[in-house]
């Protein structure tokens, strides 16, 4: 496996000083080139801060603490998004990753039709072609979403959300990007538009060879898609492992709780029985294993030390007390 985009002990904060809260702590993360990496994980675990953050387009209060992301180019040698110049984001962003943000159907211009949207976008990724040539190109990027080229003319309130996403991946993947992030709603009732999404966005991974990170509260999606899942509890990622592997065999009593919280799309039924208790408070985190309070397996340790990620087998990591070697 080659990797695109490697997270290592990227660190978040939102504020500074005494008020601060840490949305993302030490993440280390390997995206390879061809696959489609799942990211779950309840809501406020830091998923979106993570993503905003490794390509710099946190808002304020959000500050990056440290850590590198480093991106290597098909051609060209490794950089590093957190310190390249201003320019050199610009291009990486435009024409390497493109991401698609929660809620980026609202950001459709509601006064132009989506040929128009997407013509432009041709335009200025190809100076050199013609208007023909962009409404040629644009209708194959809507059937390459799975929209039909008679909803070119339409204006952007004649479409359901779910095409309204779609048009903007169109929209990002006329940029020919090598990795796609996806930051999904997280809305229960759109899980059917996100399964839909996600399932096109496969199919064009093996027709066009780029790498997602499909990112989700909704783990049952990605065990029927991604190649590998990575969950994310309190701003720590504390579980990655081939989607098989962890559905199969989850090491870390959250995403045993997780995977118990969603019914299975395949395979055995499971009993759902749902997580206890909420998230941590960023304010107030639990000493040890931020999961202790809620976790059914905590044991001595748990409370009282962080347990590191680690690797108890190729390609699986885990931060547990109960897998610590
Ligand atoms: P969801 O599944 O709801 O999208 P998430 O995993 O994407 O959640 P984030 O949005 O990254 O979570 O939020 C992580 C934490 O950071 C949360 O506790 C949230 O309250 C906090 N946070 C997010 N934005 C801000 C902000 N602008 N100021 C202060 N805290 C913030
Ligand atoms: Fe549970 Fe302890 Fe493992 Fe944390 S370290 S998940 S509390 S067993
Ligand atoms: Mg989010």
């Amino acid at each position: 496996m080659t990797p695109v985009l490697e997270i290592r002990g990227l660190t978040v904060d939102y504020g500074v000083g005494a008020e601060s809260v840490r949305a993302v702590r030490a993440v280390d993360l390997t995206l390879n080139r061809g696959e489609v990496l799942g990211l779950a994980g309840e809501s406020g675990s830091g998923k979106s801060t993570l993503a905003y953050a490794m390509l710099r387009l946190l808002s304020p209060p959000g500050v990056i603490r440290g850590g590198s992301v480093v991106y290597h180019p098909v051609d060209g040698g490794p950089v590093d998004v957190l310190t390249v110049s201003p320019a050199e984001l610009r291009l990486l962003r435009w024409a390497e990753v493109a991401i698609v943000f929660q809620g980026a159907m609202n950001s459709l211009n509601p006064v132009h039709t989506v040929a128009a949207q997407l013509t432009d976008v041709i335009a200025a990724h190809e100076p050199g072609s013609t208007a023909t040539g962009r409404r040629a190109r644009a209708r194959e990027l809507l059937e390459l979403v799975g929209i039909t080229a008679d909803r070119l003319d339409a204006y952007p309130h004649q479409l359901s959300g779910g095409m309204r996403q779609r048009v903007m991946i169109a929209m990002a993947l006329a940029l020919e990007p090598r990795v796609v992030i996806m930051d999904e709603p997280t809305t229960a009732l759109d899980v059917v538009m996100q399964r839909q999404i996600l399932a096109q966005l496969v199919a064009l991974r093996e027709r066009i060879g780029f790498s997602v990170l499909f990112i989700t509260h909704d783990l049952s999606l990605l065990v029927e898609f991604s190649d590998r899942i990575a969950i994310m509890y309190g701003g720590r990622i504390v579980e990655a492992a081939p989607a098989a592997t962890l559905y199969r065999d989850a090491l870390h009593p959250y995403t045993a709780g997780l995977l118990g919280s969603f019914p299975a799309l395949h395979g055995p039924r499971r009993e759902l029985t749902g997580i206890p208790g909420s998230p941590p408070d960023l304010r107030a985190m639990p000493t040890g294993c931020a999961f202790h309070p809620r976790c059914p397996r905590a044991f001595d340790p748990c409370g009282v030390t962080s347990p590191a990620l680690t690797a108890p087998s190729e390609g699986r990591s885990v931060a547990c007390w109960l897998h610590e070697n």
